[in-house]
């Protein structure tokens, strides 16, 4: 098997972005950080034996806002990890380790942890901050939590802390263009400002209204609007020419990049190559018996009454595994990992095709 990438979920957020339909939770504390943390370590070690420790090719810790998590707790979680993925390292370093952060939460402390914790095992460090817009009027109607202050302070802090790093560091940073209160000059303005700092990459995302959002509810009152398909157009092509100008490459959908600074861990996704999700609210794709199949881990609560002590990738007994020609899938409505850890069914097939 090829070495599959690693996706880690910190379901953890300050507060809630008003357009945001990830899984996250706003309540938590240090013991239920620490709690989650050594639990997507022990779901990660069952994964790794059963497939029979395939090596792990990028890291990828997401959220929510990994950035919360305090930076004593996030060295030593990174300190462990390392440790089971390179197995004492013997096995080969991780290509690329990304981490993603918010700017109200960045600090230099926590940068140097992880670097401190990866420097010896991965190639490079990539850092992902979510800038979204440097107007204070739209963040307000993101409701994001970061002020423009906030920001810049971030994009100082990641600039310095590259100049000397202690191995290859790229900075990656995310703007949310399509507000309804947005118009192309402050878009221009916004990749202006963030092009002064000249990250090595930038993601932009299409604000769209998910359902059973703040920004869906604002919306369907008639308090707020987005984007139309023509204007949109021409922030998209206001992005592509002024990003094309300074040098980025439009290298996937919504990402680009300085030549040589892709992000590694996507193209894992973009070339259906298996991964392993861990955390509350990941997802999985990786072979069951010949078969590439989905996982989708249960949201906090249920995920602290998993047992990781039992196999994770093998039906239980008296599973009748996938009817004849089920590619792949999950049964809809099922805490799917729940079924497959009590040992009943994997619960990984649409309940239309599930020979149970
Ligand atoms: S910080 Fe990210 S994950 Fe958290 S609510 Fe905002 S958009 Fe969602």
């Amino acid at each position: 098997m090829m070495p599959p990438a690693l996706y880690i979920h910190i379901p953890f957020c300050s507060s809630r972005c008003h357009y945001c339909n990830f899984y996250f939770e706003t309540g938590w504390n240090e013991r239920i950080l620490r709690n989650t943390l050594d639990r997507s370590l022990e779901e990660f070690q069952q994964y790794y034996r059963e497939l029979g420790y395939p090596g792990i090719s990028t890291v990828y810790l997401g959220g929510g806002t990994p950035s919360v998590i305090p930076p004593e707790m996030m060295g030593d979680y990174l300190s462990r990890l390392f440790r089971l993925i390179r197995r004492d390292n013997s096995f080969p370093r991780v290509m690329e380790l990304d981490v993603e952060a918010n700017p109200e939460s960045l600090s230099r402390d926590f940068l140097e942890r992880i670097a401190a914790e990866s420097r010896e095992h991965c190639s490079t460090l990539r850092l992902s901050l979510g800038v979204q817009s440097f107007q204070p009027r739209i963040l307000r109607s993101l409701g994001r939590l970061s002020s423009t202050d906030d920001i810049h302070t971030a994009l100082k802090t990641a600039i310095e802390f590259k100049s000397d790093a202690p191995l290859p560091f790229a900075l990656n940073c995310d703007l949310i263009y399509g507000a309804g209160e947005q118009s192309l000059e402050d878009f221009q303005e916004d990749l202006q400002e963030l092009l002064y700092y000249e990250p090595d990459g930038i993601s932009l995302y299409e604000l769209t209204v998910e359902e059973r959002t703040p920004l869906a509810q604002a919306v369907a009152a008639g308090r707020k609007t987005v984007a139309d398909a023509p204007r949109l157009d021409s922030l998209w092509a206001l992005a592509q020419e002024t990003l094309g100008e300074h040098g980025y490459r439009n290298y996937e959908i919504s990402n680009f990049s300085r030549p040589g600074k892709e992000s590694k861990h996507n193209f894992a996704y973009w070339r259906l190559r298996p991964y392993i999700g861990i955390g509350p609210g990941a997802v999985s794709t990786l072979p069951f018996g010949s078969r590439p199949v989905r996982i989708e881990n249960p949201d906090l609560f249920e995920y602290r009454r998993l047992d990781f002590g039992q196999n994770l990738l093998h039906p239980g007994p008296g599973c009748p595994g996938p009817a004849p020609g089920n590619p792949h899938g999950m049964c809809p409505g099922k805490p799917p990992k729940m079924l497959m850890l009590m040992g009943r069914c994997p619960g990984i097939f649409p309940a239309d095709q599930c020979r149970n």
